[in-house]
């Protein structure tokens, strides 16, 4: 008699960033034979280029700003030494090489940090160009820089592709990496850019804009739109180009930029009404492409957009059975925590664990400008539209106990309720450190909960979420 022992599911990875990262953790624990191929390094755009150098470098903007506003709380600063004894203000000059070395260190700890983690959940680790080898397997060139040689391939049962996206060039603004960057090469400059040009005032730039700005630089940012960060909540888009134009920003609305190029001392970026702006550098936000392109999907039967998104569903499976995909190559919100829950969801589904479809409704994602600008479910504009039935209450944040006691002047809380039921469904907080205020009014989304049920949640007092508590109170529902 001979017996048939099951063999360990095999799953092939192409992409270690936040997507391919969790797809391989959960993969592993829930016991698949885990094989990850990567190019560059785990942890990916993410860690790398995006997330974590972007997010220290605006943990600095974030001192330094603080520096300046300590003096209206009072805050007096001294020389030592000084004969005459009397206080100054201070004028911060920011040591960029320092700063870049530190968060270049981070990025390096960090994906360090993911890979032994990998490691140590007996995930396979390639390094290596991979293309898909039809639906069963994965092609790797293991030669450094090469495309053709030395290669291995990697049998698998299931295929995740999280293969991340790339800055968009535009031909009339190619980067050079010294004056002209994407920002994936803004950290190695070794002091901070007297003018900063910022095209593109989408998240990125925003957040690069708000950043140097504290850092120090002139900065002007060209927006093609009427206002800044289109797409998102207006009233907090308000806020924050006001606050940007108040720090002495140059916002030029409804302004695009037909091409940029250097001049001999920096840059000169002209508009399509012909004016010029000259600075020293010019940072290009103007969206990513997905890096779908040669690596099989088309031929393994993948089901792409025209941009070169992958089509996936809510479990993160493709038009392939056995294929799946996450994060920004695919239709799904470009995010880090997206594309993480996307992996997951994806080794769930393939192993037949339990899985609950993402429902990008609940997704909480933040701006990290000064103030910063968190979002959750649906948004005023589809309430507006009709999309949704719903109620609208915005606290501003000046009336706040707390926000009056640190000094806070811009900002606010607005909650959406579901007409009749009362229902959460979402909400804006603009405020420092939104994006840690966030998470009640996500649970509360996520949860289905009521404004009343909030409202009997207690808050600190005096504490800025209690503005939340006090929308939800503000609409409850009279029966
Ligand atoms: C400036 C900036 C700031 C951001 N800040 C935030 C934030 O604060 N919060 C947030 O949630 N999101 C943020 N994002 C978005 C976030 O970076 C992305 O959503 C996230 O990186 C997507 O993860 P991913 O796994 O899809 O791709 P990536 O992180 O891009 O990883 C993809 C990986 O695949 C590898 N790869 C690609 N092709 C191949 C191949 N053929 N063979 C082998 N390997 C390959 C790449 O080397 C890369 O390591 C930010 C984005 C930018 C641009």
């Amino acid at each position: 008699m001979t017996y048939e022992f099951e063999r360990k599911q095999r799953i092939a990875i192409l992409g270690g960033g936040p997507g391919g990262y969790e797809a391989a953790l959960a993969g592993a624990q829930l016991g698949a034979d885990v094989t990850l191929v990567e190019r560059a390094g785990i942890g990916g755009s993410a860690v790398l280029t995006d997330v974590v150098p972007s997010k220290s470098l605006i943990a600095t903007a974030v001192a330094a700003n603080a520096i300046n506003d300590a003096t209206d709380l009072g805050v007096q600063f001294f020389l030592r030494g000084h004969e005459s004894g009397a206080p100054v203000r201070p004028e911060i000059a920011v040591n960029l090489t320092a700063v870049n070395n530190r968060l270049l260190r981070l990025a390096d700890q960090q994906s360090e940090d993911m890979k032994a983690e990998l490691k140590s959940a007996g995930v396979r680790l390639i390094q290596g160009e991979g293309r898909l080898d039809g639906t069963s397997g994965i092609i790797v060139s293991t030669a450094p820089g090469t495309k053709g040689t030395d290669f291995d391939r990697v049998e698998a049962d299931t295929l995740v592709v999280s293969v991340g996206a790339t800055p968009r060039i535009l031909d009339s603004a190619v980067p050079d990496g010294e004056r002209i960057l994407t920002w994936t090469q803004l950290y190695s400059l070794r002091s901070t850019p007297e003018h900063l040009i910022v095209v593109g005032s989408g998240v990125t730039g925003a957040e690069f804009a708000s950043a140097y700005r504290a850092l120090g630089s002139e900065v002007t940012l060209i927006s093609s739109r009427d206002q800044v960060l289109p797409g998102e909540d207006a009233d907090a888009a308000v806020v924050i180009e006001n606050v940007f134009t108040r720090h002495g920003m140059n916002v030029l609305s409804k302004s695009r930029a037909d091409s940029v190029v250097r001049t001999e001392t920096g840059v000169l970026a002209t508009l399509s009404d012909g004016r010029t702006v000259e600075g020293s550098h010019c940072l290009m936000a103007v969206g990513s492409v997905p890096n779908t392109a040669d690596i099989g999907l088309a031929e393994a039967g993948v089901q792409m957009t025209e941009s070169g998104h992958i089509r996936v569903n809510r479990v993160a499976r493709t038009s392939m059975p056995n294929v799946y995909a996450a994060g920004d190559c695919t239709t799904s919100l470009p995010l880090a925590s997206v594309a993480s829950m996307q992996g997951r969801a994806a080794m769930f589904h393939a192993m037949g664990d339990a899985v609950i479809p993402i429902d990008l409704r609940n997704v909480a994602a933040n701006i990290f400008t000064q103030p910063e600008i968190a979002t959750v479910g649906w948004s005023q504009k589809q309430i507006e539209a009709g999309e949704v039935d719903g109620q609208i209450h915005k606290l501003e944040l000046s009336k706040n106990p707390r926000a009056k006691m640190m000094g806070i002047t811009d900002g606010f809380v607005k909650l959406f309720a579901s007409t009749g039921s009362g229902t959460v469904i979402g909400g804006v907080i603009v405020a420092p450190n939104a994006s840690e205020l966030i998470y009640p009014l996500a649970l509360a989304v996520n949860r289905r909960m009521t404004v009343d049920q909030v409202a009997r949640t207690f808050s600190v007092y005096p504490s800025l979420t209690g503005s939340l508590a006090d929308a939800a109170r503000a609409m409850h529902v009279v029966r």
